[in-house]
C-alpha cells in the first residue's frame, strides 16, 4: 500500500528558509495547500525547555535531545540538526547582512562570480526578513550601509561589552553591537530578552526559533506538516528535454514499510546545504543518470561558506563575564575592499571571554592550590580581562569544492550519504596568507591598547554557514537555479535559502539565506494557478 498527499506546494525540509516560504506563500496565495515534509521531530513543548536548560547548564546535555537521525549523517557536515526547525532550533541569532561587494565580486573585483540579483532588490528582501524573524539592531553608520532600520532597537550593551568597545576603538576602528534575533521588545507574540545567556536554548522564546512560525501555520491551518518523514527521491514526468516533476518519494520512520509519495503543482527543495544537492543527486534515474536538475554537471558543485580565524586578547579592563555573554561587538569596515589595494574582506567580532579566568587545583608548575591560595591565584588572573576576536574571511569555492555521494556509507535504507570538501578557488587560496598577515596585523593593533597580550592565532577549521551545491546564475550551462532558485532544468522544482549562494560572504549568512526565499515565495506566488486545489488536507 502507498500513502498518498496531494498538495499545490510541497516543501521537502523544515528549517528557517521553509519557515520563511511557507509563512510567506500562505499570505500571498491564501487558501492553497502547502505541505511541508519534514524528516525529524517536532519539538513544540516550549515547556520542556527549562529542563533542558537546566541539564546543559549542570552536565552539558544536548539541549535539544534527539534532534538528529543517527544514519542521516555525512561526511563534512557541521550540523547534524534535523528536527522541526533545522539547525535555527539552537543557533545563535546574529543576524549580520552581506555587503553590496558579495554580490557583484565579478564585476568589481573580477573574482568568481556575480550573483543574478541587483543589490538593492536583495535589500528590500533583507528588510523584509528581518520583520519576520524579528531582528534587534542598530543601523551600520557605514554610508555603503544604507538600509531601513531593523524592527526593534539594538541590544543594550553590557557593562562588559561597553568596557571592551572602550578598548577596541581605540585602535580607531568603529564597534557596535551586532544585530540578533532576539527580542529587546516583546515581538511577535514573543517575550523580551532576559539576558540568562543560555541562547543555545532559549527558554523565554525571545530568541527567533523556527518552531513559533510552524506552530502558528498549523494554528491556522495554513500548512500541513508531516514530520519523522525522509524524501527519498523526486520523480518526473513527461518527456523531451525538459520534465516536471511528478512526485515526492518518501518514508515515514514509524511506517517504514509504507511507502508515502507526494504530488504537487510546485516542489521546493529547502533542505539547507548538505541535504539539497544530496535530494537531487540520489534523484537520478535511468533520464537523469547525473540527478536532478544537473544538465550544467554543477549539482553538488561550488560548495561555499567562509573562512575563520581568531584569537584571545588579554587586556587591562575590568569586566565579569557571565551576562549575555554571546552578545558581541562588530566592525564593518573590512567588508568593504578598494579596488585598488589586495582584495581582503572580513568581519571583526569581539566577545568577553572566561579563557584563564575559570578557577583551578593547580598552577601551571602542577602545585595543588587550597583554600586561601586558590582564591588569590583566582583573584591575580582575574584582575584583567579576556577579549575573544574574530574574523569571518572571505573564501571563493573551487568548482571542486563539492558534495558527493559517498557510496561506502548508506542510510538505513541503503541510500548513500553525502561527503562534503570545500575547497577555496585559486585566487582564495593566493591571497590566503595575506589574509592572515592582514587579519594578524588588525589583532596585533588592537593588542597595542591597555597592555595587551595576543594569544597565537587560532585558524578555523572548517567553512561556517555553508551553502552552495546548487548556485544560481543567469546562464544555465553555469548555475542550477535562476536567481529565484527555480531549477533551469524543471520548471516547477525549485531550490531556495543557502544551496543557492554563488559565494559565502564573510559574516553569518542565515539572514542572507532568509532573503533570498522571501525573494523565491514572490515568484512562486506568482506562478501559481490562480485556483487553489480543490480540497486542500489541513
Ligand atoms: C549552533 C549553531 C549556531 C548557529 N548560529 C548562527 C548565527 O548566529 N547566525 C547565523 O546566521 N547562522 C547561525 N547558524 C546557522 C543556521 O542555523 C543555519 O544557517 C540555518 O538554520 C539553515 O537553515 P536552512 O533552513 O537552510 O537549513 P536547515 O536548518 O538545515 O533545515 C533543513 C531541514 O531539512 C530537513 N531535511 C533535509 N533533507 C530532508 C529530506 N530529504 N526529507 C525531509 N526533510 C529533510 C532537515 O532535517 C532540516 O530540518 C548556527 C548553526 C548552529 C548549528
Ligand atoms: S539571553 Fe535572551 S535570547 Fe538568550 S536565552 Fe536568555 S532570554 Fe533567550
Amino acid at each position: 500500500m502507498i500513502e498518498r498527499h496531494d498538495a499545490d506546494v510541497c516543501i521537502v525540509g523544515g528549517g528557517i528558509s521553509a519557515a520563511m516560504l511557507a509563512w510567506k506563500l500562505s499570505e500571498r496565495r491564501p487558501g492553497i495547500s502547502i505541505v511541508v515534509v519534514e524528516a525529524g521531530d517536532r519539538m513544540f513543548d516550549a515547556s520542556r525547555r527549562w529542563a533542558n536548560r537546566q541539564r546543559m547548564l549542570d552536565y552539558g546535555e544536548n539541549p535539544w535531545p534527539g534532534d538528529f537521525i543517527a544514519d542521516q549523517s555525512a561526511d563534512g557536515i557541521i550540523s547534524r540538526s534535523m528536527v522541526v526547525g533545522g539547525s535555527a532550533m539552537h543557533w545563535g541569532g546574529v543576524t549580520n547582512r552581506f555587503s553590496e561587494e558579495d554580490t557583484r565580486l565579478k564585476s568589481m573585483f573580477g573574482l568568481a562570480v556575480d550573483w543574478p540579483l541587483a543589490w538593492t532588490d536583495l535589500e528590500r528582501y533583507y528588510c523584509e526578513a528581518e520583520r519576520r524573524i524579528g531582528v534587534s539592531g542598530d543601523p551600520s553608520p557605514l554610508p555603503g550601509d544604507a538600509r531601513s532600520a531593523p524592527p526593534m532597537a539594538g541590544m543594550p550593551l553590557s557593562w562588559n561589552l561597553l568596557q571592551l568597545q572602550d578598548w577596541a576603538q581605540k585602535s580607531g576602528i568603529a564597534f557596535w553591537g551586532t544585530p540578533q534575533a532576539k527580542n529587546t521588545a516583546p515581538y511577535d507574540g514573543r517575550g523580551k530578552c532576559q539576558r540568562c545567556n543560555t541562547c543555545a536554548v532559549c527558554p523565554t522564546q525571545a530568541r527567533y526559533s523556527p518552531d513559533h512560525t510552524f506552530k502558528r501555520l498549523l494554528a491556522g491551518k495554513a500548512i500541513a506538516l508531516h514530520d519523522r518523514t525522509l524524501v527519498r527521491r523526486l520523480t518526473t514526468a513527461g518527456t523531451g528535454g525538459t520534465a516536471r516533476i511528478e512526485t515526492a518519494q518518501a518514508v515515514h520512520r514509524d511506517r517504514p514499510d509504507t511507502p508515502v509519495e507526494y504530488r504537487a503543482r510546485t516542489f521546493v527543495v529547502a533542505s539547507g546545504y548538505a541535504w539539497s544537492s544530496h535530494l537531487l543527486l540520489l534523484s537520478a534515474s535511468s533520464r537523469f543518470p547525473e540527478g536532478l536538475a544537473n544538465s550544467s554537471g554543477l549539482v553538488g558543485k561550488y560548495m561555499t561558506g567562509h573562512a575563520s580565524v581568531q584569537t584571545q586578547i588579554a587586556l587591562d579592563a575590568e569586566i565579569y563575564p557571565g551576562m549575555n555573554e554571546e552578545h558581541s561587538l562588530i566592525a564593518r569596515e573590512f567588508f568593504r575592499a578598494g579596488r585598488a589595494g589586495p582584495y581582503i574582506r572580513h568581519d571583526l567580532r569581539v566577545w568577553e571571554s572566561t579563557v584563564n579566568r575559570e578557577p583551578r587545583l593547580r598552577e601551571p608548575s602542577g602545585t595543588m592550590l587550597l583554600g586561601d591560595a586558590l582564591l588569590a591565584d583566582w583573584r591575580a588572573r582575574t584582575r584583567r580581562a579576556t577579549a575573544r576576536v574574530r574574523a569571518y574571511y572571505d573564501v571563493h569555492p573551487d568548482r571542486s569544492s563539492e558534495l558527493t555521494l559517498d557510496r561506502s556509507t548508506t542510510n538505513r535504507f541503503g541510500d548513500p550519504l553525502p561527503k562534503i570538501e570545500h575547497r577555496p578557488d585559486a585566487a582564495s587560496l593566493a591571497r590566503r596568507d595575506a589574509t592572515l598577515a592582514h587579519i594578524n596585523g588588525i589583532f596585533t593593533r588592537m593588542a597595542r591598547n591597555n597592555s595587551g597580550e595576543m594569544a597565537p592565532l587560532e585558524i578555523g577549521g572548517f567553512w561556517d554557514h555553508p551553502g552552495g551545491g546548487c548556485r544560481m546564475g543567469i546562464d544555465p550551462a553555469a548555475s542550477v537555479t535562476d536567481s529565484f532558485g527555480r531549477t533551469h532544468d524543471h520548471e516547477n522544482l525549485y531550490v531556495v535559502g543557502s544551496p543557492t549562494l554563488p559565494t559565502g560572504g564573510c559574516t553569518n549568512g542565515t539572514l542572507t539565506f532568509a532573503a533570498l526565499t522571501l525573494r523565491s515565495a514572490d515568484h512562486i506566488a506568482d506562478s501559481l494557478p490562480q485556483r487553489p486545489r480543490e480540497s486542500p488536507e489541513s
